[in-house]
């Protein structure tokens, strides 16, 4: 099987699970314990903190650990929009439908149950949220903004620094979902200017089952898991000792080896962008050309049934996905390819290949000289 799903998941790199397999038994204890065990378990948990925060250029108690990268989302927008709501009359939520579920699924639950008003922003031919679409958007009584650093389904990058501006002269608290973009991008808080980002281990060969919400001091969250007094008050439950020290180990080697892995992926991928779009008869690059990650290529295919490819290449030894991981097998076309301004018939055909550190020229070669019959192929069975 030839792996070319990176953005769904990646596998945890040795020296990750080599970091954390000490937590497991030698040293299970409790941080929250007063004996010595508690404490080296609370020693694992700090370090972890102070580690994840000089990579993001914020203070280590401005790290919440999660359980994974939606609950990151949820606890930002939720726990931001609660809070608001009991300070100020601020009501209105402002996001993408270019968002993971996680964000839009969340910010859809605060209008209907909630009470809060929401707007979607509008987004340009690649599903950028642009610097317009924002300023257009804000008003005195909103609340909060939420837009995603890099797009899962299609790589389009957003430009936080600008946006996060904007709702600071606006007084506007400012989310952002970095779990794709934290493998490839630089995540440097201040740079970035934002108030709140998720992080989801797994995206950047971490573990599953944890992520990390940084939230600028001052910001006011609800908690939405509440019990013991862990995560600063934010986030109870005995924290997941091993995959914390997991994650923070994943991220600082994401950061140390940026350059290489991105180096290592980009022209792999820029082949695969290059030959998909020269071979294969009404074929589009979806999202943005050159601002986009580097592990990522996106398509859509004309009259193609995206899912049927997707068995045909996994037939054929390929693992690759049509959007996000989560929407395989949803016959509907994804809300975000739909929003690019795709009719039906290419929207249902799309195909997303992301590499990652294993990707090799040979990989992506065999990929190549399997697609474009795969597609004709799929094509002919579509017009049955
Ligand atoms: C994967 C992903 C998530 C969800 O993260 P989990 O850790 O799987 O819950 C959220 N947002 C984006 C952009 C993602 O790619």
């Amino acid at each position: 099987m030839i792996y070319l799903d990176y953005a769904a998941t990646t596998p945890v790199d040795q020296r990750v699970l080599d970091a954390m397999l000490p937590y497991f038994r030698e040293n299970f204890g409790n941080p929250s314990s007063v004996h010595r065990l508690g404490q080296k378990a609370e020693t694992a948990v700090e370090s972890a903190r102070e580690k994840v925060a000089a990579i993001l250029h914020c203070r280590a108690d401005e790290i919440i650990f999660t359980s994974c990268g939606s609950e990151s989302d949820n606890l930002a927008l939720r726990g931001a929009a609660m809070a608001k709501r009991i300070a100020s009359s601020r009501k209105w939520i402002l996001t993408s439908k270019a968002e993971h579920h996680a964000v839009s699924k969340t910010a859809v639950q605060l209008e209907k149950e909630y009470g809060f008003l929401l707007e979607w922003l509008d987004l340009d031919e690649h599903g950028a949220v642009t610097i317009e679409s924002l300023s257009k958007a804000v008003c005195n009584d909103t609340a909060l903004a939420s837009v995603m650093y890099a797009n899962n389904e299609i790589g389009t990058i957003n430009p936080i620094p600008d946006l996060a501006e904007i709702a600071k002269a606006n007084n506007i608290l400012f989310h952002t979902d970095a779990v794709q973009a934290a493998a490839y991008m630089d995540v440097n808080v201040e740079k970035l200017g934002v108030d709140l980002m998720s992080l989801g281990g797994h995206k950047f060969y971490g573990p599953k089952g944890v992520g990390a919400l940084y939230v600028r001091k001052g910001t006011n969250l609800l908690p939405h898991m509440t019990g013991g007094g862990q995560e600063f008050g934010l986030r109870a439950g005995t924290q997941n000792v091993p995959y914390i020290v997991g994650f923070a180990e994943a991220l600082h080697l994401a950061a140390e080896e940026r350059e290489s892995r991105t180096g290592h992926v980009k022209p792999l991928r820029d082949h695969i962008i290059g030959q998909v779009l020269e071979t294969i008869p009404d074929s589009r690059l979806t999202g943005h050309p050159e601002n986009r990650l580097p592990n990522h290529a996106s398509f859509v295919f004309k009259d193609v049934d995206g899912n049927l490819l997707l068995q045909m290449l996994d037939s054929a030894g390929f693992a690759c996905s049509s959007g996000s991981a989560c929407k395989t097998g949803n016959p509907e076309p994804s809300e975000v390819i739909t929003s690019l301004g795709y009719s039906r018939d290419w929207a249902l055909g799309s195909l997303r290949i992301t590499l990652g550190v294993d990707s090799s020229p040979e990989q992506v070669d065999e990929f190549l000289k399997v697609l474009p019959a795969l597609v004709e192929k799929a094509r002919g069975l579509n017009r049955k």
